[in-house]
């Protein structure tokens, strides 16, 4: 069996590995590149593979990355299915199509300059068409069921904790007399995080493929960037200026409203200071994405159910405005009163962010808040790094409004949560690569697997191919990977436990109907209650399935 990484191999962006055994090729992503030194000629070369050789694409998770070169795999031949959990598909189609958008804008603009200079037009990376072609071939699966993708392969997607319906991947492979088990980790989120669950600890592995982005750095706690970012707000509101936030539109910018939910509808030292400053979320695909965070609650941790169930929904407030039009968007910019402007991209390399930092950066009132990771070669990045001027439209902009960046909000962990992953597995996997990562990260970061847990990390620097499996190592321990497949539950077998949970409803009502001359007792309403509620979260469990 044989691996190719065919991107975030030499930085974070552009996800994307190739699995081949003789008879089979599974891609692991088929993100998109950004920031850099040419992102869009990388998107536009060749695939190092024929994509109408791939099988199927398994997908870790939603955000462009790793998902945003989908539409020219398929337009180049695809025609496989892409496997990613059920709220995946849901925010994969609200980020496809933005990114069409996206595409397609820039392809205008740069097409009007070439009219007027008497150059040939360009084509988009890709169109909305293609985008809805790709989504066609998608097939959302539930967490933690054991999926067949044909007779040498077999997957299983855990939560990886970094935005909803985020997995990481266990990728059983047999060739011959030999199984080989894969992990990759996709993108893995910080633990005790709002709104999602913790990263899922695998024990077994023969081979993890595992992101590094932050493989150098300690982020600050959560509660300390939360803290930060609402004094910031408050002062940059009392001083008379915005605060504006570059925000990845699934995941942080949910994340930001619920912890600005907590202070605006609750009683704390600066519900009062501010009640009175608006909150903006520009971004029609920040819109949609938190619809589908409304609609897959059976992704959220169990805090999240619980909130729910109260009735009360935590991204919603008083003094909260989504803008879907661009009429909309440019209404922000009108009205001077201070305000709190949420917009993607989250590292201001296209979309909405750009036309609110042209407003905003030159004014020394206003400050300018991260709470992302800025790719090199990104907008976002050169704010970071301490730019006096950008350009945005072609027009120079000094750089007058204060810069913060909030790691505490990170959805990647930082050194130590990945190191406590990687310290999961009972037994040194024969090899771990190193990848999503710039290269000081992932070097950093071998060093220091190497200094506690004494295990050679295979750091990535570039598209490149490793033999593995039967003769790296010897044969794979096929009994114990067929163990672990008898502890994954079925799609059939989570049928058959909501099926029993109902019955036992039902048995509840029908024994209390069969005593019509007495009434229900507290005891026995109590009991239903209890069922019921436990059936309801059993329903928001499968709820996004189910309906599907
Ligand atoms: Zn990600």
């Amino acid at each position: 069996m044989k691996i190719s990484f065919c991107g975030a191999a030499s930085g974070v962006t552009g996800s994307c590995h190739l699995i081949e055994t003789d008879k089979y090729k599974v891609l692991l992503d088929c993100g998109q590149f950004q920031g850099g030194e040419d992102p869009d000629a990388m998107n536009r070369a060749d695939f190092p593979f024929n994509p109408a050789e791939i099988d199927c694409v398994i997908l870790s998770h939603a955000h462009v990355d790793h998902c945003g070169r989908l539409p020219l795999l398929v337009k180049r031949g695809f025609k496989g299915l892409i496997y990613c959990t059920d709220a995946t598909a849901d925010l994969v189609d609200v980020m496809l199509k933005d990114a069409a958008h996206i595409c397609e804008q820039d392809a205008e603009r740069d097409n009007r300059k070439n009219t007027r200079a008497g150059r040939p037009l360009v084509e988009p990376l890709y169109t909305t068409n293609d985008a809805m072609d790709a989504l066609k071939h998608i097939e959302p699966v539930i967490y933690d069921t054991l999926i067949v993708l044909n007779e040498q392969m077999k997957v299983v997607f855990n939560d990886a904790g970094h935005i909803l319906g985020s997995a990481i991947i266990e990728l059983w492979v047999t060739e011959g007399e030999n199984t080989s088990k894969i992990v990759f980790s996709g993108d893995i989120g910080m633990k005790g995080r709002p709104i999602i669950n913790d990263p899922t600890i695998i024990k077994k592995a023969d081979y993890v493929i595992m992101e590094a982005t932050y493989g150098n750095r300690l982020h600050e706690p959560n509660k300390e960037s939360v803290d930060r970012l609402l004094s910031i707000i408050a002062e940059t509101a009392e001083r008379g200026g915005n605060t504006v936030i570059p925000s990845f539109a699934v995941g942080r910018t949910q994340e930001l409203l619920y912890q600005l939910n907590k202070v605006y509808d609750g009683d704390t030292p600066y519900t009062k200071r501010l009640r009175n400053v608006p909150v903006y979320v520009d971004s029609p695909m920040s819109v949609t994405a938190t619809e589908v965070f409304r609609t897959n609650a059976q992704a959220y941790n169990e805090e999240m159910k619980d909130y729910i169930l109260s009735g009360d929904h935590p991204l919603d407030f008083q003094g909260l405005h989504y803008s879907k039009t661009s009429a909309e968007s440019m209404q922000i910019n009108v009205d001077n009163t201070p305000k709190v402007i949420i917009s993607a991209s989250g590292m201001c390399d296209a979309g909405r962010i750009r036309h609110h930092l042209k407003h905003n950066l030159w004014n020394e009132k206003c400050s300018v808040v991260f709470v992302g990771y800025q790719a090199e070669g990104t907008l976002g990045r050169l704010l970071l790094d301490g730019a006096k001027e950008v350009k945005l439209f072609g027009e120079a902009i000094e750089v007058n409004a204060q810069i913060h960046n909030l790691e505490g909000f990170s959805g990647h962990a930082d050194r130590d949560g990945l190191f406590e992953w990687l310290s999961g597995f009972q037994k040194k996997p024969k090899k771990i690569f190193l990848v999503h990562g710039e290269e000081e990260s992932k070097n950093a970061f071998a060093e220091f697997v190497r200094e506690r847990l004494g295990w050679d990390c295979t750091v990535v620097h570039h598209f490149c191919s490793f033999e593995i499996g039967g003769e790296d190592g010897g044969p794979a321990d096929l009994e114990s990977a067929e163990e672990e497949f008898a502890g994954k539950e079925s799609v059939e077998e989570i049928r058959e436990r909501l099926k029993n949970a109902l019955s036992d409803v039902s048995d509840v009502i029908d024994n209390a109907e069969a005593a019509t001359d007495t009434k229900l007792t507290s005891e026995e309403l109590v009991q239903l209650k209890n069922r019921i509620a436990a059936l309801e979260k059993e329903i928001i469990n499968l709820g996004a399935t189910v309906s599907k």
